[in-house]
């Protein structure tokens, strides 16, 4: 029988392989099987794909059963684990084959990894727990009765929310849920769901979001409005016996809503009925290691697949998911069907509620200030009125890089082609990159220099500066204003991200500095004043899609504000600028997410970018520059020669447009050098022919002595960055 196992990347491995089983085992099955050495968890796989042709004629036996009786439990049916259903088992095959990856690696990485450890007494005994536990079917039939009680005092639904509803109730999908922040998407979402969970008694909700961590009260209104037995959580930041115990519920149907991160898309959910994405557009939802999969794209696939109503969610759609659902020229849907919510919950129209967006030009202001004289007294005027301001700044550390201004010495990392940032708190300069960290040198380490100063300013700075523009700032209470920082440094601990926004939240904190983090979803009553101290970076990258994250950042954060309706008209959302009439900043004046999406998606056809081409990056790590960017060559060498003249990838070939190698942005991150080579085509399955076709060639390329200085290559497929 065939069995997916999870073969090392190197062996090139990707279809699974030749067991023999004393037995017929129902695919799906978990077994233990010997790979080499060891002895390693696998999957029983159906007929596609075609199993590896076995490479010795000793086809070795299973080893047993997941589970097995092997420790003397007799194991009765309730205490042993169904089968991963073929739904399962077809989403991961497509997942394996289109991001390019081994089908044992994408299923076994999708099993929580405690699985792999468990014996038969530990199998039964946490099946056990889980019918005996709080996710008994019986509770869970109960909650319905719970919430009808609740649902006497539910919230009437605005207009839009009436009509989106309808629509996602009478029509098929996928839908692009375009709601403003406030209008009342999450609700739209949990209703949704109630629907969902009503059409029979074991249907299941999934419920993504981006991270866990940034949108805790989404996951505290789930379980209010459910109750703590339905829901359960999966992402990373979770103990691997809590991960197990999710993945149980969910898989043995027990968990009736999952709420998780991008791995949860691949969740075993035997009854899927509804799955949403909430900020669909949110650059997490791509894995970065292994497969590289989009948690969204696979969200819609899976839908597909199983039958499930998907909707996505954002007030700033991902460019792709606005194409997708454009309408059509007679005025039908897209692709995706597009539900419209721009008004804020209690809006008559789509600009009331939200912030005056004030643009600062900062050529006029005094030079190199980091905060404005104007921005300043706003600031002042928020916290004399016992409001709250976040300032945005998208990077941490005190200064992005320290210099001598004798000698021209930059604080360059040794392993990297970037600088070391200089943080002031512990005195060090640490490497974003490798994490390479010293303390800071008391001269120059090249000349002697003792003055050494500072280049750009990050998030450590702005908020010592604060600190001592507001020095003599008083709340209304006579006491001095309060600054608080939240970024990646400042959160570090278990827990602490949690007690910081707590903190923010209970009006202890007036001006709250920080990165990203910051602007998504939190739910900050008292704020009234958001403000992008330097934004303008975006505008000018290489990365063809940093517009298209600034103005997604900016009108999320800009979303801060006001949420509160006592506050809400004096609400503002402040841009500091050296570009104020930029388009990006026009449109965001205007809240108009649809005209900045409709001038990106030109600029985006006419340089034929996606939505209108597919991309694919390979990216080889080498020990030299030379040796990267050779091993790509060679290997649209080998591509132009065998794949150009195959009868059957010869016309998927001609569709495709190789470009030549490049040295990645940051090229060399911890002493390995790194190139990559861009693919596109407009046809996604020409692309994904042609990029199939090359697995063999590289594996085979990769094996001979020119390429030995090859630490490794990667196939990027849809890459977010280029
Ligand atoms: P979004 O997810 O689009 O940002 P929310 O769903 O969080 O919006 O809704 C914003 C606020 O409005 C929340 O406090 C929510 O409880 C409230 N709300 C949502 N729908 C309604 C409604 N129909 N009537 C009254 N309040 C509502
Ligand atoms: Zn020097
Ligand atoms: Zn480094």
């Amino acid at each position: 029988m065939a069995v997916a196992v999870a073969a090392p990347a190197h062996s090139g491995i990707y279809a699974p392989l030749t067991y023999r089983s004393p037995v017929p085992l129902p695919p799906g099955t978990l077994v233990r099987v010997p790979l080499g050495k060891r002895e390693v968890l696998g999957v029983v796989w159906g007929a596609e794909p075609e199993p590896e042709p076995p490479i010795s004629s000793t086809v070795r036996d299973i080893a047993g059963l997941l589970g097995d009786a092997q420790a003397g439990t007799a194991s009765n049916a309730s205490e042993s684990l169904p089968p991963l259903d073929e739904h399962w088992r077809a989403l991961i095959s497509f997942a394996a084959r289109y991001y390019q990856r081994a089908l044992g690696e994408v299923a076994l990485a999708a099993l929580p990894p405690q699985l792999r450890t468990l014996n038969a007494t530990q199998m039964a005994r946490r099946l056990k727990r889980l019918h005996a536990g709080t996710h008994t079917p019986s509770e869970a039939k109960q909650e319905p009765a719970a919430q009808a009680e609740g649902s006497a005092t539910q919230k009437t639904l605005s207009a839009d929310q009436t009509l989106a509803l309808t629509r996602i109730e009478q029509e098929n999908g996928p839908f692009l849920l375009f709601g403003t922040t406030g209008s009342g998407k999450t609700e739209i979402y949990m209703r949704a769901a109630e629907k969902a969970l009503a059409q029979h008694e074991r249907a299941q909700v999934l419920v993504l979001v981006p991270e866990i961590n940034l949108t805790p009260q989404l996951e505290a209104r789930f379980v209010e409005r459910f109750g703590k037995a339905m829901v359960v959580s999966m992402h990373s930041g979770l103990t691997s016996a809590q991960r197990l115990a999710g993945w149980l519920a969910a898989h043995t149907g027990h968990a009736r809503i999952v709420l998780g991160t991008r791995m949860a898309v691949l969740a075993s959910m035997p009854d899927l009925a509804l799955i949403v994405v909430d900020e669909e557009h949110d650059p997490s939802y791509k894995q970065q290691e292994g497969a590289r999969y989009s948690a969204r794209d696979l969200a819609v696939y899976r839908g597909k697949l199983v039958g499930a109503k998907v909707i996505l969610g954002s007030a700033t759609p991902s460019l792709e998911s606005w194409q997708q659902s454009r309408p059509t020229a007679e005025g039908g849907n897209g692709r995706y069907v597009r539900l419209a919510m721009p008004r804020r919950i209690g809006a008559e129209n789509a600009d009331q509620g939200l912030p005056r967006v004030r643009r600062v030009d900062m050529s006029r202001q005094p030079r190199g200030a980091l905060i404005s004289p104007p921005l300043l007294t706003a600031i002042g005027e928020r916290v004399a009125r016992g409001e709250q301001t976040l300032l945005l700044l998208n990077r941490r550390g005190y200064a992005p890089v320290l210099h001598c201004a004798d000698c021209g010495w930059k604080s360059e990392c040794t392993y990297c082609s970037a600088y070391r940032v200089f943080h002031k708190i512990d005195r060090t300069l640490r490497c974003h990159h490798c994490g390479f960290t010293e303390r800071v040198p008391r001269a120059c380490p090249s000349c002697g220099n003792l003055d050494i100063g500072t280049i750009g300013r990050g998030t450590e700075q702005l908020e010592e500066h604060l600190a001592e523009l507001l020095a003599s700032a008083l709340r209304p209470d006579g006491s001095p204003a309060r600054i608080a920082r939240i970024d990646a440094d400042s959160t570090r601990g278990k827990g602490s991200l949690e007690s910081q926004l707590a903190q923010v939240h209970a009006g202890e904190v007036d001006v709250l500095v920080g990165t990203q983090m910051i602007a998504k979803g939190h739910d900050f009553r008292r704020v009234t004043l958001v403000a992008a101290i330097n934004p303008d970076g975006a505008l000018f990258s290489s990365d063809f899609r940093a517009p298209e994250r600034l103005f997604a950042l900016l009108l999320q954060a800009a979303g801060r504000a006001g949420r509160d309706a006592t506050v809400a008209a004096a609400s503002e959302m402040w841009v500091q600028t050296h570009h104020p009439t930029h388009p990006l900043y026009e449109a965001l004046k205007v809240h108009d997410y649809p005209a900045f999406a409709e001038s990106q998606l030109n600029e985006r056809a006419q340089a034929g970018l996606p939505p209108f081409a597919h991309l694919a990056l390979l990216r080889a790590d080498a020990r030299s520059q030379e040796a990267a960017q050779a091993f790509l060559r060679a290997a649209a060498h080998e591509a132009q020669t065998t794949l150009a003249t195959g009868s059957e990838t010869q016309a998927a070939f001609e569709h495709t447009t190789w470009y030549p190698p490049v040295p990645m942005a940051v090229q060399r991150v911890a002493n390995v050098e790194r190139a990559q080579m861009m693919i596109e085509s407009p046809s996604r399955a020409a692309l994904q022919r042609v990029l199939a076709a090359c697995q063999p060639l590289l594996h085979r390329l990769r094996t001979t002595p020119e390429h030995r200085g090859i630490v490794r290559w990667i196939m990027d497929v849809d890459p977010l960055a280029v």
